[in-house]
């Protein structure tokens, strides 16, 4: 195909930006793995000049120039091309970015990472008062971008829409009280009626070389090339890309609990397989890596829960893993199945098991909300996340660090980036039962160690659109229907009436 100048010279203009952000991710990588405690505010400084550069360089008058010269060439293109879609999405970024005043950017920045220290050593003190000026800061943030950016029905929106881009409030308000409506009586039958589950195994010895070697041979047959990424070790795992052949994953191993470093690699492997599985002729541009944080979310999820902790996966592994650790020789399959899938209402969102998981979301979906409208006094919040937190789990925290204060994200200004979790969820189940229906065979697959078939599938329908299109249309070319919580309704139901040996019943659907 004939590719326009116009194009070309935005897409050159573009490939400069990329590689300034791919810069800054290698900063903060380094940040998370390797630098010494007190190259902090140096780091803050190189991170604040870079990302001030990016902002300036992209809401220039010369982007606005090529990409309006590049709007003129469009109808000359296949819409379903990556040149229709390079210009789609600079348009979406640029009517965003150009919105927010640079002094507001760099402010933020700095706001930010300073509240992010003092969030810190404020949750290791147990000290919400003392957390509590930097939050409301970060709060008033996320406000005042809101009037940058603008909405019709609620600020949340245009929060949203930067992590989740064409999600709405209102399509999360009727996605969460579905799911609300049926998993808190399931949580309520597994805790009431459920067959105990015997887990005090898992916080047996477990060599860290061993849990190490482990992860990798697991994340290898998953399909993660580690000749394009590498597995480092950092507080909080996580994924990050440079590059299509660089794309990078992070774990924690803790010696008396085996599931933490083992099932934040398999999950962090899910994000490493989609940016991987980025087409290379994508990379270098602004669509070339995952669609949104939800998607990407599903596809964490994905590997980690409905491939990683399913019963086929484990009949497979698990003899593997008992010759690895001691503790687990004596441990019946079954009953090590069923430890991984515990059910239990509990104070923290990342140990929250696949049932309650969402209901932590909820939680603070409502109170960024109620925030955001001025609704709920920032200092309020302690007292309104405990009665949430009794109301949807039956559990209340005894400080404010086990509770308010757990997440980093508010202190760094993330509000709106929750959801996406709920999402990834719900989306991975939809996506797994679209492949199923292709693939019949896939958890056989599953149980006899061969994932192929399954990553084959995500990369012909998600990872080879990289961010060409808007989630929900990825989602409907993949699956063939709209975002629905059904299949994930329904996959919880029947997994976990298994597990606990319980009949999960839907609550009678009203009528509206
Ligand atoms: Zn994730």
């Amino acid at each position: 195909m004939h590719i326009p100048d116009a194009i070309k010279a935005l897409r050159a203009h573009l490939a400069t930006i990329a590689d300034l952000r791919a810069t800054t991710a290698i900063l903060r990588w380094d940040q998370e793995t390797y630098m010494p405690p007190r190259g902090t505010a140096g780091r803050a400084e190189q991170l604040g000049t870079l990302t001030r550069l990016l902002h300036e360089l992209f809401v220039s008058s010369q982007t606005q120039a090529l990409l309006a010269a590049a709007e003129g060439v469009l109808d000359q293109l296949d819409p379903d091309s990556d040149e229709a879609a390079l210009v789609r999405m600079t348009r979406r970024d640029y009517d965003r970015q150009s919105r927010l005043p640079a002094e507001f950017v760099a402010a933020r920045a700095r706001a930010a990472s300073l509240s992010t220290q003092i969030w810190r050593e404020a949750r290791r003190r147990n000290d919400f008062p003392g957390f509590l000026p930097a939050l409301a800061e970060m709060v008033d943030f996320a406000r005042r971008e809101a009037d940058y950016i603008g909405f019709e029905d609620h600020p949340y929106d245009a929060l949203l829409d930067r992590y989740e881009p064409g999600m709405t409030t209102q399509d999360i308000d009727g996605l969460f009280s579905r799911l609300r409506e049926v998993t808190v009586p399931f949580v309520r039958v597994i805790v009431e009626r459920g067959r105990p589950v015997e887990d005090g195994f898992l916080h047996a010895e477990y060599d860290v070389a061993q849990q190490r070697a482990f992860g990798v041979a697991v994340a290898d047959v998953f399909g993660y090339d580690f000749s394009r990424g590498r597995l480092d070790e950092s507080v909080h795992p996580f994924e990050t890309s440079f590059h299509p052949d660089d794309v990078r994953i992070t774990t924690r191993y803790q010696r008396n609990y085996l599931p933490s470093a083992m099932f934040a690699i398999f999950h962090e492997t899910g994000h490493a397989l989609y940016e991987q599985g980025i087409p290379p002729a994508l990379a270098r541009t602004c669509i070339g890596h995952g669609a949104s944080m939800g998607l990407h979310e599903s596809q964490s999820r994905m590997w980690e829960n409905l491939v990683g902790r399913s019963r086929p996966f484990w009949q497979h592994y698990y003899p593997i893993l008992q010759r690895s650790f001691a503790p687990l020789r004596q441990v019946e399959l079954d009953t090590f199945y069923r430890a991984v899938n515990r059910v239990q209402p509990s104070l923290i969102r990342v140990e929250a098991d696949e049932v309650t998981y969402n209901l932590h979301i909820m939680l603070r979906y409502e109170l960024e909300k109620q925030l955001l409208k001025g609704a709920l006094a920032v200092e309020d919040l302690p007292e309104a996340w405990n009665e949430r937190m009794h109301a949807y789990l039956g559990v209340t925290p005894a400080t404010d660090a086990d509770g308010v204060m757990q997440d980093t994200h508010w202190s760094g200004g993330s509000i709106g980036y929750f959801p996406t979790y709920t999402l990834g969820n719900v989306v991975s189940v939809q996506l797994f039962e679209a492949a199923r229906r292709v693939h019949p065979s896939l958890l056989e697959d599953i149980g006899r160690g061969q994932f192929a078939t399954l990553l084959g599938w995500l990369r012909q329908h998600v990872h080879r659109h990289g961010r060409k299109f808007l989630p929900k249309e990825i989602i409907k070319r993949a699956t063939g229907t709209d975002l629905t919580p059904e299949p994930y309704l329904q996959y919880l139901r029947s997994k976990f009436s298994d597990v606990y040996g319980v009949t999960l019943e839907e609550p009678a659907r009203r009528s509206s």
